[in-house]
C-alpha cells in the first residue's frame, strides 16, 4: 500500500507525537486529533500532519472526527487509540465525574473510533488497530482505579475487536507500557527530586522503577517503533495481543 491514511489521537505530545510523527518518517497521511488546540497545531506543522481539534469525551467528536477523515481522504486505515489522563485517588474519595471521564475518553472513544473506521477498513480489507493501553490493562496499582479500570477494558476491546477483524484483514492490538519519559513524567520526576530529596536518577530507580529489571524510563520512540512494526505487512497475523513493553515489571 502506497499511502495509508492514520488517525492518531491525542498526538499533541508524548507518546502520540513520537507514534504520528514516526507514521510520517513512514510515508503515511496522519491526522493528528487532540483536544489541545495550540499544542495540536504546533505538532501539526512540525510534523507535516493534519490537525482535527476534538474532545474525546464527546461520542459527537468521535463521529466528527471519523466523518472529516474520510471527507479529506476518503478512507482510514490505520488507527491509534492513545489519547489518556491520569487521576490518583483512593477509591471512597474518587469523584465520580472523573470515573465517568476517564471511561468515556479511554475506553468508549476507542470503541466509538473503532466502530466508525471498521465499514472504510473492511471495503479495503485491511486495516489496523493499534490501542495504547498500560501495564496498568494487566496489573493494577492502589489510587488508580479510574485509570486500571478503563485500561484492563481496552485489552477486552481490543481482544473482542480482534476476533471480528480476523475475517476483514483487520488487525488490533494493545501496546502496554510501563512508565514513558513523556512530559508528564518528567515533571513527576521534578516534584519527587524535591519532595524525597533524591536525585532524578534515584527518583527513576527508587520510586517509578523499583519493580521493574531495566532501571531506565522507556522513551516514546520506542513505543512508537512497535506501533510502526504493528502496522505493517510482516504484522499480518499478529492480531488480539496486549504487547508488553515494561522493563521486565511483570517478568517476577
Ligand atoms: P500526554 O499527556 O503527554 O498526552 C496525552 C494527550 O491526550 C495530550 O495531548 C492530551 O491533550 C490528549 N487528550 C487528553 N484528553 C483528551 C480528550 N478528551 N480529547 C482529546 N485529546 C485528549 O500523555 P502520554 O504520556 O503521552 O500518554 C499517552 C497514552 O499513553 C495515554 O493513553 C496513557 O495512558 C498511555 N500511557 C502512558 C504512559 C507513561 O508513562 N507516560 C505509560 C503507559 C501508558
Amino acid at each position: 500500500m502506497s499511502e495509508r491514511i492514520a488517525i492518531v489521537t491525542g498526538a499533541a505530545s508524548g507518546i502520540g507525537k513520537a507514534i504520528a510523527t514516526a507514521l510520517v518518517q513512514n510515508g503515511d497521511s496522519v491526522v493528528i486529533a487532540d483536544i489541545d488546540q495550540e499544542q495540536g497545531w504546533a505538532t501539526a506543522t512540525e510534523i507535516d500532519g493534519h490537525f482535527v481539534q476534538v474532545d474525546l469525551l464527546q461520542p459527537a467528536a468521535c463521529r466528527r472526527l471519523v466523518d472529516e477523515t474520510i471527507d479529506r481522504y476518503n478512507r482510514v486505515d490505520i488507527l491509534v487509540n492513545n489519547a489518556g489522563f491520569q487521576h490518583i485517588d483512593p477509591i471512597d474519595q474518587f469523584p465520580l465525574e472523573v470515573w465517568k471521564n476517564m471511561l468515556a475518553v479511554m475506553l468508549t472513544a476507542p470503541f466509538l473510533l473503532t466502530k466508525y473506521v471498521w465499514s472504510s477498513m473492511q471495503a479495503n480489507a485491511w486495516g489496523r488497530i493499534i490501542n495504547i493501553a498500560s501495564i496498568h490493562g494487566r496489573v493494577a496499582s492502589p489510587f488508580k482505579s479510574g485509570y486500571v479500570t478503563a485500561k484492563h477494558g481496552l485489552i477486552g476491546l481490543t481482544r473482542t475487536a480482534a476476533l471480528e477483524g480476523g475475517q476483514h484483514g483487520i488487525t488490533v492490538n494493545a501496546i502496554c507500557p510501563a512508565y514513558v519519559k513523556t512530559p508528564l513524567v518528567e515533571n513527576q520526576i521534578a516534584d519527587q527530586t524535591r519532595t524525597r530529596q533524591l536525585s532524578p536518577q534515584e527518583v527513576i530507580e527508587q520510586v517509578m522503577l523499583s519493580p521493574a529489571a531495566i532501571k531506565r524510563l522507556i522513551t516514546s520512540e520506542e513505543v512508537a517503533a512497535l506501533v510502526i512494526y504493528l502496522c505493517s505487512e510482516a504484522a499480518g497475523v499478529v492480531t488480539g495481543a496486549d504487547w508488553v513493553i515494561d522493563l521486565g515489571w511483570t517478568a517476577r
